[in-house]
């Protein structure tokens, strides 16, 4: 049955990301059997400006109706002193909560043909290849009560609630575990359970579900000890999953393990396998319009997109080894250039996916984000 993905371009660089990613679709489609259906609307600022909100009923309704989401990226100076209702960022926020995706996967990966774009020595991150599973709708960033109140004394205290149910602990772990089992089948959940009840029973509960995957190795590490680890070892690491407040800090910080945010792709999935995808960074509003933008973040959203929605990870496998092939004949973007490599373009970069994509074959895509 065909599968329709919604595309979502955004604003600043996420128009000329994804037409390159939206190019590597259309091959696919055309030459390798590809069964999908692809149709486009607004969020963001463009949707503000074009309609009155950063996310528009129509774009909800198309995005609940597909199998798929591609999203580009949102924001930008000119949006920043609108109420924060009408802010772009707010469009993504309600397509996570419209869409109920409670799970943000994160992979670190790097080409070992880019180990010198990390601040880290090459041998520590080369041939990384990490998962961060994060809880995306619940825990203390959503935890009531909150706010801040005047308490007898006239002194003002902030409070938030760290708050998991069981039931919500249990839908992750079971990404995490599911996910390991496509990888080298290790899980290390991360927690704070020696002072916080509440990541107690993340760990109970984990611990209990570990039973159900016999073929996955469990291991548990208090967060604070898990952020050193992530800069003095991270090759230990196959899948780690963990809360929204710390998986949102340790994913920023295995991201930049590789050096570039230009390389990095996401999934946001719901229960029923649907999910939204898209680069982990920003709208670039400095380098817009220009023709310079990194377009490999975006085209590797769409190989998760195959793997994790569409159940094409052999099509996955063949844009991640065009990639690495584009990588190896020496093409590099403004952010990944280093001397001794050929400097290109957004459209040329996107181009030489687009050919490498006849040139390689499925099995040799070695990286499953
Ligand atoms: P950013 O990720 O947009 O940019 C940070 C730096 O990385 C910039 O110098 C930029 O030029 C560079 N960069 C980012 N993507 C690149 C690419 N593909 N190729 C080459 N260079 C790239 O972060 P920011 O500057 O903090 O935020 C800019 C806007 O994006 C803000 O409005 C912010 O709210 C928004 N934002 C959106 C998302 C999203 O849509 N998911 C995520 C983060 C930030």
């Amino acid at each position: 049955m065909t599968k329709k993905i919604l595309i979502l371009p955004g604003d600043g660089i996420g128009p000329e990301i994804v037409a390159e990613a939206v190019k590597v679709l259309e091959r696919l489609r055309q030459g390798f059997g590809l069964d999908v259906e692809l149709e486009q609307a607004l969020v963001g600022g463009a949707a503000y400006e074009a309609a009155g909100s950063p996310l528009p009923e129509e774009t909800l309704a198309l995005a609940r109706q597909a199998d798929a989401v591609l999203l580009g990226a949102v924001g930008g100076p000119k949006w920043e002193g609108l109420d924060r209702e009408l802010r772009p960022e707010r469009g993504l926020l309600g397509l996570r909560a419209g869409l109920g995706l409670f799970a943000n996967l994160r992979p670190a990966l790097l080409f070992p043909q880019l180990a010198g774009a990390s601040t880290l020595k090459a041998e520590v991150v080369a041939g990384l290849d990490l998962m961060i599973v994060r809880e995306l709708t619940g825990g203390i960033y959503f935890g009531e009560p909150r706010g801040i109140r005047v308490l007898g004394n006239g002194e003002r205290e902030g409070f938030n609630t760290l708050v998991y149910r069981e039931s919500e602990i249990e839908r992750i772990g079971r990404v995490a575990f599911e996910t390991a089992r496509r990888r080298a089948g290790r899980v290390c959940s991360v927690d704070k359970a020696n002072v916080l009840e509440c990541t107690e029973l993340w760990r109970e509960v984990m611990t209990r579900l570990a039973a159900d995957y016999p073929d996955v190795a469990l291991s548990h590490m208090y967060v604070d000890n898990a952020a050193m680890q992530l800069v003095r070892e991270p090759k230990q690491f196959d899948v780690m999953v963990t809360t929204n407040m710390f998986g949102d800090i340790l994913s920023d910080c295995a991201a930049m393990l590789t050096g570039s945010i230009g390389m990095l792709p996401s999934a946001s999935l719901g229960a029923d396998g649907k999910g939204m995808y898209e680069p982990i960074h920003g709208s670039a509003p400095d380098i817009a319009g220009q023709g310079v933008a990194n377009p490999l973040a975006t085209i590797l959203s769409v190989a998760m997109l195959l793997r994790h929605s569409l159940d094409e990870g052999a099509l996955a496998g063949r844009i991640e080894a065009a990639v690495g092939r584009v990588l190896d004949a020496g093409l590099r973007t403004a952010d990944i250039h280093t001397p001794g490599t050929r400097r290109v373009g957004t459209a040329e970069m996107g181009d030489a996916v687009v050919t490498a994509l006849d040139e390689v074959s499925e099995s040799s895509g070695e990286r499953r984000p």
